[in-house]
């Protein structure tokens, strides 16, 4: 199991560093849960001296698909290593919409991503138009296809999918446990297509969109969610403990 907090373009420093010390006090120890916060690029460094002696991995939102140069405004995968970062969140749904992000181009972040040692949450979803007209599950093979060209992975581990269906994410419509499932088993049998059976399923499959501690545990009880990818709920201590306690009674059972 997984949990990763998207801070998105919420908190300044100060803000930064009360919520990391909140959330390092509120989840303490976790056995079978992986946990990490994604804040601005601005409260990374901030929060990895905070996180010193806690399991919580660090990530950013995003960076450039280049190593250096001339891209004012950009964050490459070597700055996000050298202030500690262990994930980097690509493709999200806001980037591709609000930004231009194509599955092309997520493919050579998700690429640099892996010189630099750097996990990818890669994130995919359809939008309302499209399960509205019950093509959810061919815009997100294409989303898996073309945003991983390229990528090789030596484990499971080196890589994370995100599926958050745009119309659940911020807008407090979850998608039903048996959505998120079936849309889960989609992704999981075209990773074991492209990356074989053993990696295909240790790879972690999150799902995002208004998670909450009310619905985590039962989307988390179905067996090809892996975790969750949070956003609102991820800004309050308290709550993102509890989805992440959720995700530690899954994994127990
Ligand atoms: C997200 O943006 O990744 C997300 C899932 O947001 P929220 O939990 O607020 O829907």
């Amino acid at each position: 199991m997984l949990v990763a907090g998207n801070w998105k373009m919420n908190l300044d420093l100060p803000a930064a560093r009360q919520l990391t010390a909140n959330v390092v006090t509120s989840i303490g120890k976790t056995v079978h849960t992986k946990v990490a916060i994604c804040p601005p690029f601005v409260d990374l460094d901030a929060t990895f001296n905070l996180l010193h002696g806690s399991e919580i991995r660090l990530g950013a939102q995003n960076m450039h698909e280049l190593d250096s140069g001339a891209y004012t405004g950009e964050i490459s995968a070597a700055m996000l290593k050298s202030v500690g970062c262990h994930y980097v969140i690509l493709g999200h749904s806001e980037r591709r919409e609000y930004f231009g992000e194509t599955n092309e181009l997520i493919a050579r972040k998700a690429q640099q991503a892996q010189k630099y040692r750097l996990i990818p949450i890669v994130c995919v979803g359809e939008m309302l138009a499209q399960r509205d007209g019950d093509r959810q599950n061919a815009v997100v093979e294409e989303q898996v296809r073309q945003s991983l060209q390229g990528i090789s992975i030596a484990s499971g581990s080196e890589l994370v999918l995100a599926y958050e269906p745009v119309w659940a994410i911020g807008t407090g419509r979850t998608a039903s446990p048996d959505q998120v499932e079936e849309m889960h088993t989609h992704i999981r049998s075209l990773l074991i297509e492209l990356f074989g059976q053993k990696m295909g399923y240790a790879i972690d499959i999150l799902y995002g969109g208004s998670v909450k501690s009310s619905n985590a545990s039962e989307l988390f009880a179905r067996s090809n969610v892996d975790g969750g990818l949070i956003g609102g709920a991820a800004l309050n201590a308290e709550d993102f403990a509890s989805i992440v306690k959720s995700a530690e009674s899954a994994a127990a059972a």
